[in-house]
């Protein structure tokens, strides 16, 4: 099993699925720093466009790192517009910023 940390490098928590009043959870679960440093199999992006409602949602490094690394690694993401989390993939409900590129393919 890869290594995961949260998004500011601490220790994932139990309750880092519990939401704060944005809509947005506690914490974010990415690949842990040496994970991504193994190497990425799509670019880095750092934007999606929820289709949906047309909002961007912009994330941050160690996110969009994960996603470039692993693009399967997340079901879902947060769509800043509509302050709540859709799901990803094929079937999911995103795409890439400026592309046709769904989000988690
Ligand atoms: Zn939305």
């Amino acid at each position: 099993m890869r290594s995961t940390t949260l998004a500011d490098g601490s220790p994932v928590t139990e309750d880092h699925r519990e939401l704060k009043e944005n809509g947005q959870q506690k914490g974010y679960v990415v690949l842990s720093e040496d994970e991504r440093a193994k190497g990425f199999v799509r670019p880095v992006r750092r934007s999606y466009l929820h289709l949906k409602c047309g909002g961007v949602t912009t994330m941050g490094q160690a996110l969009a790192e994960t996603y470039a690394a692993d693009p399967f690694f997340y079901a879902g993401t947060f769509c800043a517009t509509c302050r709540s989390h859709f799901p990803v993939g094929d079937d999911g409900q995103f795409v890439w910023d400026g592309t046709d590129i769904k989000v988690g393919t």
